[in-house]
């Protein structure tokens, strides 16, 4: 093994709250200004409709982990946090580890989402908070630390295969 701990995260929110840059910021310490389209589980795009119901609960399954991305320029995808736990107590393990990230902090004069707000919504749903920047490599390695932390405090000290 070259690892002593393997855990399954996901990282959702809307669309262009920037989880494709923070995943390969954190993965490649790298960051492109263009969209990336991703495959993943759009809230807006699957709400009812039936035939997405086995997709959307098969990327939930097995998860120990879930980063919950909103923008903090876009008041609509903060909002939308509330949908977006919603469809995790519908669909993940109820033991999964949640944090909530408000990403693009580099982006100060467009800032709508203040952090007292945020901070205080995660510490009434008792989930670690942090806000981002993909583009400026801020508490990006952070998020994810926080996020291994916490699991590994609930699987104590047993690894996983
Ligand atoms: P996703 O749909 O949630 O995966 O979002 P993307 O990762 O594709 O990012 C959407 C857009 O936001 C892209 O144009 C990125 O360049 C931009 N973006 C992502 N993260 C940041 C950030 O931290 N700061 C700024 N200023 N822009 C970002």
């Amino acid at each position: 093994n070259e690892y002593d701990y393997l855990f399954k995260l996901l990282l959702i929110g809307d669309s262009s709250v920037g989880k494709s840059c923070l995943l390969l910021r954190f993965a490649d310490d790298s960051y492109v200004d263009s969209y990336i389209s991703t495959i993943g589980v759009d809230f807006w795009d699957t709400a009812g409709q039936e035939r997405f119901r086995t997709i959307t609960s098969s990327y939930y399954r097995g998860a120990h982990g879930i980063i919950i991305v909103y923008d903090v320029t876009e008041m609509e995808s903060f909002n939308n946090v509330k949908q977006w736990l919603n469809e995790i107590d519908r669909y993940a393990n109820d033991s999964v580890c949640k944090l909530l990230v408000g990403n693009k902090c580099d982006l100060v004069e467009n800032k709508v989402v203040d952090t007292q707000t945020a901070k205080a919504f995660a510490d009434e749903l008792g989930i670690p908070f942090l806000e981002t920047s993909a583009k400026d490599s801020i508490n990006v390695e952070q998020a994810f630390l926080t996020m291994a932390g916490e699991i590994k405090k609930k699987m104590g000290s047993q690894p996983t295969a």
